[in-house]
């Protein structure tokens, strides 16, 4: 499963420094003995451990907290003057970096030091259930809150505002083509929910229960700070299809339990079957 992270042993080593808190930032040793700071840092400092952006997103995005983790909407849009800069949901809007469902946070630990899943391990248990959990919160809070919430369920199906994106005028507004056209495995369709939604008002009645908990692994993600990605089913646009689509039969989402299931076989597994389990989990 983390086979792309467990062949760059140079990463791993410089991840575990930072890890441990022997160093501050993540800095690569090249052969020749270069340096370089790891890609999807900041300077070497992995994003959620910067104290700017932990301070911005509370000010716009923070849904809630627990003791050890934050839960947000993901924010900090660079392209147009989104409401809070959230990220949009419109795939026309925010392309790849577009929601993946119109309910969507992340929980990042607050002072944990965690480059990414691929360094998971048994002991983390604790955290990954508070990341869970919290995670479960802050989307519950959203689907709850009315449509004077930003960010709330409600307030981006009523989005009618439009955005200035380089100078063009584009409309927030959500379409049903916005939406994921694939029946989710409870039978229902994202396009289709949205449709329901604007003609008359309802929406399905178990939305927690499409509730998706997933990590990207080492290779798929473009932040390099452990963060939990929530988001309900329900309500997948197409830019997690399109990001889904792009990396094909290598998925980009893996599933919090899998990613645990898979830390607990490898602990009993132990040493010598290490290097087996890994091959074979990553080709599933
Ligand atoms: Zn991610």
């Amino acid at each position: 499963m983390f086979s792309k992270y467990e062949s760059n042993p140079k990463l791993k080593d410089a991840a575990s420094q930072w890890e441990s808190g022997y160093k501050d930032v993540i800095e690569v040793t090249n052969e020749d003995g270069s340096k370089e700071f790891a890609k999807g840092t900041i300077r070497g400092v992995p994003p959620f451990h910067k104290p700017e952006i932990i301070e911005d997103m509370k000010g716009k995005t923070l849904v809630c907290e627990s003791e050890n983790c934050y839960a947000f909407i993901p924010g900090a849009f660079r392209n147009g003057d989104t409401p809070n800069k959230m990220q949009p949901a419109r795939f026309e809007i925010g392309g790849e970096g577009s929601l993946q469902s119109l309910v969507h946070t992340l929980v990042v630990p607050k002072t944990i030091r965690k480059i990414s899943c691929d360094t998971l391990n048994v002991s983390d248990e604790s955290l990954i259930n508070e990341m869970k959990e919290l995670g479960k919160r802050s989307v519950q809070m959203l689907i709850e809150g009315d449509e004077h919430m930003i960010g709330s369920l409600k307030w981006q199906l009523n989005l009618t505002d439009e955005v200035d994106i380089d100078g063009t005028m584009i409309s927030m507004e959500l379409k049903p083509e916005d939406m994921s056209p694939y029946p989710l495995e409870e039978g229902l369709i994202p396009s289709e929910i949205v449709r329901e939604y604007k003609d008359t008002g309802s929406l399905p009645v178990n939305i927690m229960g499409s509730l998706r908990q997933s990590f990207h692994r080492y290779g798929h993600y473009t932040v390099a700070s452990l963060h939990m990605h929530n988001y309900i089913g329900n309500f997948i646009t197409l830019a997690h299809d399109k990001a889904e689509e792009k990396y094909a039969d290598d998925f980009k989402n893996v599933s919090v339990d899998d990613v645990m299931h898979y830390i607990k076989d490898i602990e009993e597994l132990g040493d010598g079957m290490d290097g087996l389990c890994r091959t074979q989990s990553s080709s599933r």
